[in-house]
């Protein structure tokens, strides 16, 4: 089932072959509900409680292959949501930081990923919006939210020749690469429209 679904992303364009042998060894239905199993390896985003979803994996797919992640890269990601997006980035050998403003999210994944042999570096419970000042500069940022704006903080925080993927706007996201070319100024490239659960302010103060 799992090659079926890089078959599919194939397709669909992606061409990485680091990004589609990730994706060929993460067992995805391992990140959602176990009601949920049949759905696992179709090309769809899928709800894992608090409101939000796990991402599609082309989706998931595209905005890795953006990122273009070496071995050893510090990534900051914000929206852990599944921690599927972490997990990916873990299987090409990147340092991950995440971020998950939604506490029932940020707690179950901090137990779950280890559990299945992803480690990140640290899961934060906090607001994306700030970024990370503390373990900043990054080689790359992924927003796997859509931004009404494109937040100042997290371009500050990407080293000279970094790359934040970013999907900016409201109702659909275009997908928004920005690389980082000087301490003062970025390139920024535009790559068609998807949908995200929106980028919200502030932590949620549920549980
Ligand atoms: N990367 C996730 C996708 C989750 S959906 C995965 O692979 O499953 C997007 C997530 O972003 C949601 O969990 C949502 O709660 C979170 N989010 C939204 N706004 C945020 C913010 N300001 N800071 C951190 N996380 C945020």
């Amino acid at each position: 089932m799992r090659n079926q679904l890089v078959a599919t992303i194939e397709r669909k364009g992606i061409t990485d072959k680091k990004v589609l042998e990730a994706i060929s060894k993460i067992p995805r239905h391992l990140f959602m509900d176990s009601s949920f199993v049949d759905f696992a390896y179709q090309d769809k985003p899928f709800p894992i409680g608090a409101d939000q979803t796990i991402s599609q994996p082309f989706t998931v797919a595209f905005q890795t292959e953006l990122l273009k992640v070496k071995p050893g890269d510090k990534i900051l990601e914000i929206g852990t949501g599944s921690g599927y997006q972490a997990a990916v980035l873990i299987e090409l050998k990147a340092q991950v930081y995440s971020i998950e403003r939604q506490k029932e999210l940020y707690t179950r994944v901090k137990k779950f990923l280890p559990s299945v042999g992803y480690v990140p570096k640290k899961l934060i419970y906090g607001d994306g919006y700030l970024g990370l000042p503390e373990e900043a500069p990054f080689d790359g940022i992924i927003v796997t939210a859509g931004a009404p704006e494109v937040p100042k903080a997290l371009l500050s925080q990407l080293k000279v020749g970094g790359r934040l993927v970013i999907p900016v706007g409201d109702d659909v996201q275009v997908m928004t690469l920005f690389i980082r070319t000087s301490e003062k100024s970025f390139e920024k490239h535009e790559f068609g429209d998807f949908r995200f659960v929106p980028m919200l302010k502030e932590k949620s103060n549920n549980r």
